[in-house]
């Protein structure tokens, strides 16, 4: 199933940048988060999200 992907603009505390995906409850308001696309899976959105950031990570309640 296709979702629409965003990454958070803050980093995590593990240094990280969470991705998720629009219908997360802890998505980030819309000024601090910058859309990735639209993608059938975590893995493809991943790859979108690496050419923004070096450390990503997938939301827990979201992504797994
Ligand atoms: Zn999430």
């Amino acid at each position: 199933m296709f979702s629409q992907y965003y990454i958070d603009k803050a980093p995590s505390s593990n240094g990280s940048f969470e991705i998720h995906v629009d219908t997360c409850m802890n998505l980030p308001v819309f000024v601090n988060r910058t859309y990735l696309g639209f993608f059938g899976s975590y893995q493809e959105a991943k790859a979108a999200a690496l050419k923004h950031h070096a450390e990503v990570c997938a939301c827990p309640l979201c992504c797994e």
